[in-house]
């Protein structure tokens, strides 16, 4: 049985329902995110979860208990917010060691969780400054510490990178995933952060008007979205829009391509995406999924380059390794691409039974 379970969780504030009958089960141990644009519903879910919002109907279950109607404080959830939420009248030790005074733990055991909990997110030495004396990314790591000093069963994390800036936000990132897994701890973690969520993640539930769009590791979420919205929502792509011709090929821009098999009728219209890696100007060998085309920009990054390629009405964006011997083609060049067609994924498929 899953860790945390919520099945057919729907909230609605007043006539509009911002969650959908939402199931979702997360096993022990391991590091979830919710991912979707604002107002998708990412917060009100972490909420139910956490007891500070109930729903209007479906349950929540946490180690096989139900959860789905306790107050926070019975529900053993740590939870680090975007706003650092420290008590700013407190030192850092005092912060760390406020839920565990709240539990009435008794005084050495507080004292040695709070250095056992500052020590871990290397901060022991300043238990005695005051919120105002630290870094954004120190308050956000004194908040992690706060939540997770009363040994919480789950670890609820809602942006909690986001007021931060870049450089700190990649390394507190990495902290919060190191310490999860040390921990062991089952953790929830809120974004709307595509490269956050893709470099954090065992799993990711991409959101939509609160439904699961789909939920997937990384990996899958990338390579495989299902649907316009998530392959939107994620990474740069290039959409080619035709009709089905037979199993497993496609016609687009007038001429036909292989794509993964799919059991469309012929005729049907579909929608096939690429990403920019997904497609190479040199077809070696390949004979077929050419596409003849015509470079309308070459931007040099390095060890990439990214060019815009019109082929017939449509622009794609393609990515190559820079290649030290061969110069990029230049604007306005004919060049013919290619594609594997395991690479290329249709979106808004049927599901398969
Ligand atoms: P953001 O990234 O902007 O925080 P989010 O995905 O976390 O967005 P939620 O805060 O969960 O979105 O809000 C989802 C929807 O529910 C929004 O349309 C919001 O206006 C609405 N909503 C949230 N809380 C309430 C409330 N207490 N009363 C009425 N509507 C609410």
């Amino acid at each position: 049985m899953s860790f945390l379970i919520l099945k057919s969780v729907r909230k609605s504030f007043g006539p509009h329902t911002v969650v959908h009958d939402f199931d979702l089960a997360i096993e022990r141990g391991e590091f979830v995110t919710f991912l979707g644009p604002s107002g998708c519903g990412k917060t009100t879910l972490l909420r139910m979860v956490a007891g500070f919002e109930a729903p209007t109907a479906g349950t929540i279950t946490v180690d096989g208990r139900d959860v789905t109607h306790l107050p926070p404080n019975a529900r053993k959830v740590g939870m680090v917010f975007q706003a650092y939420a420290l008590f700013p009248n407190m030192t850092v030790a005092d912060n760390v060691a406020f839920g565990l005074k709240v539990a009435g733990r008794p005084k050495e055991e507080i004292r040695s969780r709070v250095e056992e909990m500052l020590a871990l997110i290397k901060l022991g030495h300043l238990g005695g400054r005051y919120p105002y004396q630290l870094s954004g990314g120190q308050q956000q790591r004194v908040a992690l510490a706060r939540a997770l000093a009363v040994r919480p069963q789950l670890l609820l994390l809602d942006e909690p990178l986001s007021a931060l800036d870049a450089k700190i936000r990649l390394s507190l990132r990495q902290e919060i995933r190191d310490l999860q897994r040390k921990l062991g701890i089952t953790a929830i973690f809120v974004t709307h952060d595509q490269e956050e969520a893709l470099s954090i993640s065992d799993r990711i539930v991409v959101l939509n008007e609160g439904r699961a769009e789909q939920v997937g590791t990384p990996f899958e979420i990338y390579n495989h979205p299902r649907t316009r919205f998530a392959a939107s929502f994620i990474g740069t792509l290039s959409l080619l829009e035709g009709e089905a011709a037979g199993e497993g090929r496609m016609r687009v821009e007038g001429q036909e391509i292989r794509v993964p098999a799919n059991g469309n009728a012929p005729g049907r219209p579909l929608t096939l995406a690429l990403r920019p890696e997904a497609l190479s100007l040199h077809p070696v060998a390949a004979k077929e999924n050419r596409l003849e085309g015509t470079i309308e920009e070459v931007d040099f990054l390095g060890s990439v380059v990214r060019m815009r390629v019109r082929v017939g009405g449509t622009t794609l964006l393609m990515d190559n390794f820079n290649d030290p011997a061969t110069p990029p083609p230049a604007r306005g060049e004919k060049v013919t691409l290619h594609f594997a067609p395991a690479d290329g994924q249709l979106l808004d498929q049927p599901l398969a039974e």
